[in-house]
């Protein structure tokens, strides 16, 4: 007896021991299965005569033996080899399944079943003993797997003499609670297959018996078997979207795309002229586990005439909408056509950038018809569009600028940039941001007071990229971007300015001073009229912004190169610690350059700096306590 590695021991008990409500999907995970071990020998068929098989031949077979408690479904697909078994039936291909779980434990409905790769274990949920006969094709001999629970398996040898895999579930026994026994009737298993595996587009076929009266003796009935299938095997998304509801679209999509809620919008789109395509995408309510890893696959599945060519085409969606999930089926591609040749293949690109243009134009209108729904949506994805408008040189801007979200100083709110524009009061001119931790942080800083002033609204950017993002954008609708804390940032008059340019030409003296006083660590001590109440900020010189300076050097890749903002001190010119330095200068240069030291310890604190020097900082403090 051969032990589950350990990850499928705790799957499996959770499948024996399921109180799952929707046990009956265990029939669709088996089914989806064998369609797919019959797209993968199709698909061989194409190219090579050795299979002996053409479309027609394939075809699942579900078949009931009542006595025995036993359903089979059988499949003429590619079939496994003993390694196949060991790999695919012994062990969780994805580890995340587990630590999903224990997060989840608590969350009664969430369908984690089947969503990573567990598919086939579902099977235990109804049944107490599964045996997979086996062949592959080309193989020497067949195999069985066998299994009874989480104590182990075994893998054998079979007699199945032909391709393919016959996948024989031993029902449990009923209880009081469970009804197992339903699934060896012919009507339930139809109107699974009917619920969950409609689509599927090979022929399910079982044998159907039905009473019928014998034909010229009357009272008299007879058993009557017929072979049925029990799929229409149209595709969901070849369907009219006039004939599916958003039940049969959120059931393909959990099933096919393992997530465990419906998805925030669907794109049924059908298009002939230029490339003729049907595509059917998703966009998540949420991201996959895996989403913000380096493991995440962004792309569409690629069919070709209804049969799967790839499973991940990356080159179908742009990274800003890597969160899409769907397919896409053309008559256009060759079946037979490589990875690399669909890289360069005029056709796809043609079909990528309309699917762009499909769903920015639904992501639109899910922000303008459903706000609330869009937020979610943005708390989830906005990171990836800002990402979208900064990469590749902002070449995508264009496409991503109205549907960027940022939280305004108007009501504290989520607003777009045509928002913001709308609400501009007559004679203000630019898009004033501001950059920190926290809204609570950036609502605090110094400079923020001048622009409330004058009631001119400000974007608050809390997360790294949103700075380099609207960097890249540089202005919106004609109006530039402005960074309230850089230096260059007044909101004075033209008076007012040339009044403190002749204050801060008369105090050169006192900021050199206090400069030397300071070293390195500013640019530039000055008086400034853009402060209210506060005495000091700081304020950053030549576009590079103190956050990003944060973001950059944060960065893994930042090597030993630490990057820097040029700082300038800028000191409140109405303020009357204004009068107070310059008293200083003129008596106590010793006693100034310690004020210089504080003051920009003040300005560090209240632009969520930490001090560099913490110990002179208080000792300087208690200096001046003491006096
Ligand atoms: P998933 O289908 O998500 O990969 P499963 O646990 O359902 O996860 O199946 C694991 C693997 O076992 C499949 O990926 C496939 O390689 C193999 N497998 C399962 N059923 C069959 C089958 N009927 N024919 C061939 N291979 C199969």
């Amino acid at each position: 007896m051969r032990q589950f590695k350990s990850e499928s021991k705790k799957l499996m008990d959770m499948m024996i021991n399921s109180i799952y409500t929707h046990k009956e999907i265990f029939l669709r995970e088996i089914v989806s299965n064998a369609s797919d071990a019959i797209d993968k020998l199709y698909f061989r068929s194409l190219t090579d005569s050795t299979v002996g098989l053409t479309a027609d031949d394939f075809a699942i077979r579900i078949e009931i033996d009542k006595d025995a408690r036993i359903i089979r479904v059988i499949d003429n697909g590619c079939g496994m080899t003993a390694e196949d078994l060991e790999k695919n039936l012994g062990t969780i291909a994805h580890s995340g399944s587990l630590n999903f779980r224990n997060e989840n434990e608590k969350t009664e409905n969430v369908d984690i079943i089947g969503q990573f790769g567990v598919g086939f274990y579902s099977a235990f949920m109804v049944g107490d003993k599964v045996t997979v006969d086996t062949r592959a094709f080309g193989a020497e001999e067949a195999c069985r797997w066998e299994s009874c629970g989480a104590e182990g398996y075994t893998i054998g040898k079979s007699d199945k003499a032909d391709v393919g895999t016959v996948v024989a579930i031993h029902l449990k026994d009923d209880t009081e609670e469970e009804n197992y026994s339903e699934y060896l009737e012919q009507y339930r298993i139809s109107e699974l297959i009917k619920k969950y595996s409609d689509y599927i587009r090979h022929p399910i076929r079982m044998a159907w018996s039905t009473r019928k009266p014998v034909e010229g003796k009357e009272g008299e009935f007879e058993d009557v078997t017929e072979d049925r299938v029990l799929n229409s095997m149209v595709p969901l998304w070849k369907k009219n979207k006039s004939e599916i509801t958003p039940e049969e679209y959120n059931a393909f999509y959990k099933e096919k795309f393992r997530d465990w809620e419906d998805a925030a919008r669907v794109i049924h789109a059908k298009t002939e002229g230029q490339a003729t395509y049907n595509a059917l995408m998703f966009i998540p309510k949420h991201p996959p586990f895996d989403f913000y890893t380096k493991e995440y696959e962004k792309g569409l599945q690629l069919y070709s005439k209804g049969v799967l060519i790839m499973d991940k085409c990356p080159d179908l969606l742009p990274d800003y909408f890597s969160f899409v999930k769907g397919l896409v089926d053309s008559e256009d591609l060759s079946l037979n056509i490589s990875r690399e040749m669909l890289q360069h293949d005029h056709q796809l690109k043609l079909i990528a950038k309309t699917l762009e243009k499909k769903i920015r134009s639904e992501l639109e209108k899910m922000l303008t018809a459903d706000r609330a729904a869009y937020e979610e949506f943005y708390k989830s994805f906005g990171v990836q569009l800002k990402f979208g408008v900064y990469n590749d040189y902002g070449m995508h801007k264009d496409v991503l600028q109205d549907l960027l979200l940022f939280t305004s100083s108007f009501e504290k709110k989520p607003a777009t940039l045509k928002e913001y524009v709308s609400r501009m009061p007559e004679g203000q001119d630019s898009i004033y941001f501001a950059a920190g931790e926290t809204v609570e942080k950036i609502e605090m800083l110094p400079q923020c007071d001048a622009v409330r002033e004058k009631n001119y609204e400000i974007l608050y950017l809390t997360e790294n990229v949103d700075e380099f993002a609207l960097m890249m954008l540089q202005q919106y609708d004609g109006k530039k971007f402005v960074n309230i804390c850089d230096d260059g940032f007044d909101l004075s008059s033209e008076d007012e300015k040339k009044a403190l340019e002749e204050k801060n030409t008369a105090a050169k003296d006192l900021f050199d001073c206090m400069k030397e006083a300071l070293g390195d660590s500013v640019q530039a001590v000055r008086f400034t009229g853009k402060l209210k109440e506060h005495p000091v900020c700081l304020t950053s010189e030549g576009g590079l912004s103190l956050e990003m300076e944060k973001t950059l050097n944060a960065m893994p890749n930042a090597g030993g190169e630490k990057v820097k903002a040029q700082i300038v001190l800028e000191i409140n010119a109405d303020h009357p610690i204004a009068e107070k330095l310059n008293g200083l200068y003129d008596n106590d240069r010793d006693t100034l350059q310690k004020y210089a030291k504080l003051l920009y310890g003040e300005a560090c604190l209240i632009g969520g700096k930490s001090v560099a020097d913490p110990v002179e900082h208080s000792k300087l403090i208690c200096e001046l306590m003491l006096k």
